[in-house]
């Protein structure tokens, strides 16, 4: 049955209730071939690797695993390709990009229900927020398409020619949204790297770039591990890397990067302050601490994982924090009714579940709700430390999870001090009545976005990126063209 054309507008989530017989039309391949110079073709080494799904630990399919060999191929492929698209006329350009945009809004159940299988992440959540996003990231950057003289008065905008773009788990096709549509919309050819535990989505996407009928090789997508990734990185034919994961791998690629003319985007961790004073709305205030650190089993670069609560408020909020996480159901991902779903790997349950033992050992004291959770599949409920001290790893370290660290503050000062005493400043969050408070905060908290009275809202026209060991350069918006264009005088 076809989605009614209203009800696919961004921002308005559709009914969807996915009994387990109705994905059975969900179409996941047994195995995928990587996408190459508008083909689906068989990696040179005949390799392929399983994608299995975190809430049953069943296979899905099998996945190209791309080497060397086959990211030569595919950047000889965008090579190719990037003499005529540069060339083409932007608003024909932008129509391409218009076209993945509403192929993906067509075909956006199918999409949601593929990410939830492949990541483990509620339904709830690929339907109403990555899945709508991530369309509205092509259809945002389309728009600029034939628009780059007024987005850039005076200067001359060239694109700058073949991407190597590399992502992670947390949300598959938004992050390839986010790093193709800018990069064609500039009039650059790409090779993407999806994350090795949840490649599905990047190679449905790849469906929909050959039904937009791309010219080939304008998007090429490589599936494989970190090797892939690093030969991308290290390929003399990329002229710039866009990277969006682990501070560890981005110390990497920017070492690798060091001396060569390739530019360079790299979104990295974050561990944010969510900070709460007296004179919030409190009941609010609970809802969006819930919304900061659990959204996505807490896989947020942005998450609010250290909650900051005013002395003499912090009892009441934890008590209404706790009895708010009672009320959570952590499970199946596909029912829509489901708050918190899959662990999106065995690898990263094991390293949450290393970060629960970490904070007892340091003396913090730890909350879980009691919520049943399935016998299979990787689960973690929703947690809470309190007792903990600003030196403490699991205030310090991103956990990566459904797991929040607690602290308290008197004044406005410690708070921000508080809230800054950290390696990392990608985001943040503010809950008070004052406005003077709000701008105080913004001002002052080192973070590449700061929330107020609110968290985890996501706009292609916003620039997102960090400071510190967050990241260089910034995706989104206009900022977000520029990381894709030469600007001339
Ligand atoms: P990751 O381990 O750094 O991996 C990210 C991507 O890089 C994956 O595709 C990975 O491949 C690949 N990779 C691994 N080693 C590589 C190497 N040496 N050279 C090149 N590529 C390599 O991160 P993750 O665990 O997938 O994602 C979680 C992290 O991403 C968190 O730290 C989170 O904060 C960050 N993140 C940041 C943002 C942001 O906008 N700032 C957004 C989302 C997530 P494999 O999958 O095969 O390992
Ligand atoms: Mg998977």
């Amino acid at each position: 049955m076809a989605i009614p054309e209203n009800k696919l507008a961004f921002g308005d989530g559709w009914q969807y209730s996915p009994a387990p017989e109705s994905i059975d039309h969900i179409k996941v391949r047994k195995k995928y071939d990587l996408f190459i110079g508008g083909d689906f073709v068989a990696p040179v080494k005949g390799r392929y690797f399983e994608t299995i799904n975190p809430a049953t630990e069943e296979r899905l399919s099998r996945v190209g695993l791309g080497t060397e060999l086959d990211v030569d191929k595919a950047v000889a492929a965008a090579r190719k390709a990037y003499s005529s698209w540069s060339r083409m006329k932007a608003a024909e350009r932008g129509k391409y990009v218009y076209r993945i945009a509403r192929i993906l809004q067509e075909r956006a159940r199918e999409f949601a229900a593929i990410e939830s299988l492949d990541g483990g992440k509620p339904i709830r959540e690929s339907r109403d927020v990555d899945i709508p996003l991530a369309a509205a990231h092509f259809f945002y950057y389309a728009g600029w398409a034939d628009k780059l003289d007024y987005a850039f008065p005076g200067r001359t905008a060239r694109p700058l020619g073949v991407a190597g773009q590399i992502i992670p788990w947390n949300f598959p096709l938004l992050m390839a949204a986010w790093k193709i549509a800018p990069a064609l919309a500039c009039g650059n050819t790409v090779v993407l790297k999806p994350a090795e535990t949840t490649p599905l989505t990047a190679m449905k996407l790849a469906e929909v770039v050959a039904d937009a009928g791309l010219p080939p090789g304008v998007v090429n997508i490589v599936t494989g591990a970190g090797d892939t990734g690093a030969a991308i990185v290290n390929h003399p034919g990329v002229d710039k890397i866009a990277f969006t994961g682990s501070t560890a791998v981005g110390r990497i690629i920017q070492k690798a990067l060091a001396g060569t003319n390739k530019r360079y985007t790299l979104e990295l961790g974050g561990k944010a302050a969510n900070i709460i004073f007296a004179d919030a709305a409190i009941d609010q205030a609970v809802e969006g601490i819930v919304n900061g650190i659990f959204f996505n089993q807490g896989h947020v670069c942005c998450a609010g994982s250290r909650l900051l609560v005013q002395e003499s408020v912090a009892d009441q909020v934890i008590q209404k924090l706790k009895d708010r996480m009672d009320t959570l159901i952590v499970g199946d991902p596909l029912d829509k009714n489901t708050d918190i779903g899959a662990i999106n790997s065995a690898a990263q349950l094991e390293t949450i579940e290393s970060y629960l033992a970490i904070g007892e050992e340091e003396g913090a004291e730890l909350y879980q709700s009691a919520c049943p959770v399935p016998d299979r599949g990787y689960w973690c409920r929703p947690t809470l430390f309190t007792g903990v001290s600003q030196s403490n790893r699991v205030v310090q370290e991103e956990i990566f999870g459904p797991v929040l660290a607690i602290q308290t503050f008197r004044t406005f000062s410690e708070a921000l001090s508080k809230a800054n005493n950290t390696r990392y400043g990608l985001s943040g969050g503010v809950w008070t009545d004052k406005g003077a408070k709000i701008f105080k905060i913004t001002q002052n908290v080192r973070a590449g976005v700061v929330w107020a009275n609110t968290f985890n809202k996501f706009d292609p026209t916003s620039p997102f990126g960090g400071y510190k060991e967050s990241g260089v350069g910034r995706e989104g918006g206009l900022h977000g063209l520029d990381a894709y264009l030469k600007l001339e005088a």
